[in-house]
């Protein structure tokens, strides 16, 4: 398949990454003929259908905090046409500490003052109460809180650009697995599972396979490791739960979240992984569950449904994001980490605007575009 228009870009992965890409692609260059495969039957298999859901500003390295707040634009004021509802719902978090934890806090509170976004505040313990009533008083020796944070519908946002992508001209193949991507002329000859593709440029956004697809293309890996996180869902307490915060231990330890009439649960690890379809092991959610017993009133016995995504991180723990040095036609779009759908946006859009030669768009004003270069890890050696 070659495309039809001036260039050719396939994006590799139907994530929240390569959605987001394969949209900002076409808003930069309208031109463009972009093709999104995806191995899996459904889009969003894989880490994007499995998070926490949560908008929280002050978290992740420097250039991952303006890709979130770059990405509060499309967040807050999505076009109408590409949503049916807004994609944010206000939620405070809250990070609970024990004696035992009181330098954790003060760490959080110092790093709030001086890096957050927006307001990292401490509270007395009634008030932590008021936002979580399930905690065990006893145990909440100090409480932190960050009110500006929201839940976000990751499904709507994923539809989003999917929309998005599709109304400007853009095609989607799923079951369509990358297998093999070797240089033709000055594109690429991609081997797939539904057969061979040609096309001028690559963007890989392959979540925790960015490092395999990079070295069946021959291009030198960044050094990505996924980690498993393990979440499920218990019953709720059968409460108005109307206000509660996303509570969460200050050193992550657990965090949980009201979910309809269930409660979100996870254990917070960060076990590292190959890249795969993991599944959940029934130690780390006896784990999980003893932990959050011993730190609320909710009494868990049973799971209704778990579940393992990954997170994956380059090895400084920032984005890679942009043209290979030694490959400008292999884009990266990778390491999305813990903070991948709320920067989203912003990631998507860098990377389209990156791919096609131009500069980064006001938005992005004080990113170091040092912090995401795909070629930082090798410039060491
Ligand atoms: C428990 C948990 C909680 C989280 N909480 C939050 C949160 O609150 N807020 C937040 O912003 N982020 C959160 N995250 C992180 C976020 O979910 C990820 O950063 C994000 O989903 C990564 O998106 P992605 O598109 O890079 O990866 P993925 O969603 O994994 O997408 C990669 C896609 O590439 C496809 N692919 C791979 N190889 C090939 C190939 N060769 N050919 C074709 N297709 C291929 C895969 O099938 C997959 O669909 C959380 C993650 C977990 C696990």
């Amino acid at each position: 398949m070659t495309g039809t228009g001036s260039t050719s870009v396939a994006v590799i992965g139907g994530g929240i990454a390569g959605v987001s890409v394969a949209h900002h692609l076409l808003q930069v260059d309208p031109g463009l003929d972009v093709v999104l495969l995806e191995m899996e039957a459904t889009l969003a298999h894989h880490t994007t259908g499995r998070s926490a859901a949560l908008l929280l500003e002050n978290l992740g390295t420097p250039s991952m905090r303006i890709l979130s707040s770059a990405s509060l634009d499309h967040l807050r004021h999505t076009p109408e046409d590409l949503v049916d509802a807004p994609l944010l719902a206000h939620r405070p978090v809250l990070h609970v500490g024990t004696v035992e934890q009181d330098e954790a806090v003060d760490r959080m509170l110092a790093e709030g003052i001086e890096t957050a976004t927006t307001p990292t505040i401490e509270i007395d313990i009634d008030e932590a109460m008021r936002l979580f009533p399930p905690l065990r008083r006893e145990r909440v020796h100090r409480a932190i809180v960050e009110p500006d944070s929201a839940d976000i519908d990751v499904g709507a946002l994923h539809q989003s650009f999917v929309r998005g992508f599709r109304r400007a001209g853009g095609r989607i193949a799923t079951s369509t697995r990358v297998d093999a991507a070797t240089p033709d002329g000055d594109g690429w000859r991609l081997d797939t599972t539904d057969g061979p593709v040609g096309v001028d440029v690559v963007v890989n956004c392959a979540g925790a396979w960015g490092d395999v697809v990079a070295t069946t293309a021959g291009v030198a890996p960044v050094g990505l490791q996924p980690f498993r996180r393990t979440a499920f869902m218990v019953d709720g307490p059968g409460l108005d739960t109307t206000g509660w915060a996303f509570a969460g231990d200050i050193d992550h330890q657990w965090y949980l979240r009201d979910d309809g009439p269930q409660m979100f649960c996870s254990l917070a690890e960060e076990n590292p992984s190959e890249p795969c379809d993991p599944k959940p092991e029934e130690l780390d959610v006896a784990m999980a569950i003893d932990r959050l017993n011993e730190a609320t009133t909710l009494g868990i016995r049973s799971v209704n449904s778990a579940w393992v995504g990954l997170r994956t991180f380059a090895p400084d723990r920032s984005m890679v994001i942009g043209p290979d040095p030694d490959r400008p036609s292999f884009i990266w779009c990778v390491g999305q980490g813990g903070t991948g759908i709320q920067t989203s946006a912003g990631a998507g859009r860098l990377t389209a605007e990156l791919a096609v030669g131009g500069s980064p768009a006001a938005v992005f004003a004080g990113l170091d575009l040092d912090e995401v270069r795909p070629g930082r890890f090798r410039s060491r050696q």
